[in-house]
């Protein structure tokens, strides 16, 4: 295929040389968040500017799932399968409750307004991990232009106790993030700006500590050329695929390029799916693409 390069031997026991890059849906605006629920075999993500949440099924095709939904971005599922979406324009991390309703979880600290949460994780022990840069409160196209209260940060909410605490501060664009298959490593991409106005536009890799609640290190983990990682998930290998300029790139644990998925707009998000979770979801700009791999998306623990 080809839209697959090989840049290590192992990427190709990962992929399928038979498995075309399928376009599914085409016509949206900007595309993020996408969520694969295993139990319903269908996936929701995400189509910003839209303001709304779209649902696909194999069976199904596409259908509005909620519209207006908040300018909605990066979503997951929590460890009850409840589907937990950042919002843009409300300026929040909210819960889809079993029987529909939607449940501000987070939308200040200490007092002040969150500025517009982007991506979201749940940890094996309930906790939601999120980021929030300012990009949703820049433009009226991606949510409503509104002042920043707060610093761009990563934190971590506890559901059980209903409390919000920072886990990292020095990012200036926190974006996507993602835990190792073991939780022992938090990824946190960070697409902005240094102070000279340089690009930073890199994944950072971070150790969690051994109560689970905090993180230290952020070395530099991988800088795709050309940059976008706005948004990665784990196989379950440990291997980190995540978005690129230029498509999909699939790097090892070391930081080291395994090989690329091409694609042939902006890919701002991925999720495994599908029976196996080794269909990926690829939200690319104005389309949904997808492509079955030879790799399985990690487990939740
Ligand atoms: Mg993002």
């Amino acid at each position: 295929m080809d839209e697959l390069e090989i840049i290590d031997k192992r990427f190709k026991g990962y992929v399928l040389f038979n498995a075309p890059l399928e376009q599914l849906g085409d016509g949206f605006r900007w595309l993020e968040g996408p969520v694969w629920f295993g139990d319903r075999q269908c996936l929701l993500f995400s189509d910003i500017p839209n303001d709304r949440i779209m649902r696909w099924s194999e069976a199904g095709g596409f259908e509005v799932f909620r519209q207006p939904a908040g300018f909605p971005n990066g979503q997951t599922r929590d460890r009850q399968g409840r589907l937990i979406t950042c919002s843009h324009y409300n300026r929040c991390v909210t819960r889809t409750e079993l029987d529909g309703t939607v449940t501000v979880l987070a939308d200040r600290f200490d007092g002040k307004r969150l500025n517009s949460p982007n991506d979201v994780v749940v940890k094996s022990d309930g906790s939601i991990w999120f980021t929030d840069p300012p990009y949703g409160i820049h433009t009226d196209y991606e949510g409503g232009k509104q002042k920043s209260e707060v610093p761009p940060r990563v934190y971590r909410f506890d559901p059980g106790d209903g409390t919000l605490s920072i886990v990292a501060d020095d990012f200036d664009g926190p974006n996507g993030l993602c835990f190792s298959p073991d939780e022992s490593r938090l990824y946190i991409s960070d697409t902005g700006t240094q102070p000279s106005d340089e690009p930073v536009e890199h994944i950072r890799v971070f150790d969690v500590d051994g109560d689970g609640k905090t993180i230290r290190g952020g070395d530099h983990f991988y800088k795709s050329i050309p940059s976008n990682a706005d948004g990665f998930r784990c196989d379950e290998d440990g291997n980190v695929w995540t978005s690129a300029g230029d498509g999909v790139h699939c790097v090892d644990p070391s930081g080291a390029l395994l090989g690329k998925i091409k694609v042939p707009s902006q890919v701002g998000n991925i999720t495994f799916g599908g029976r196996n979770r080794s269909r990926l979801f690829i939200c690319a700009s104005h389309t949904l693409y997808a492509i079955y791999t030879n790799q399985r998306g990690a487990q939740r623990p």
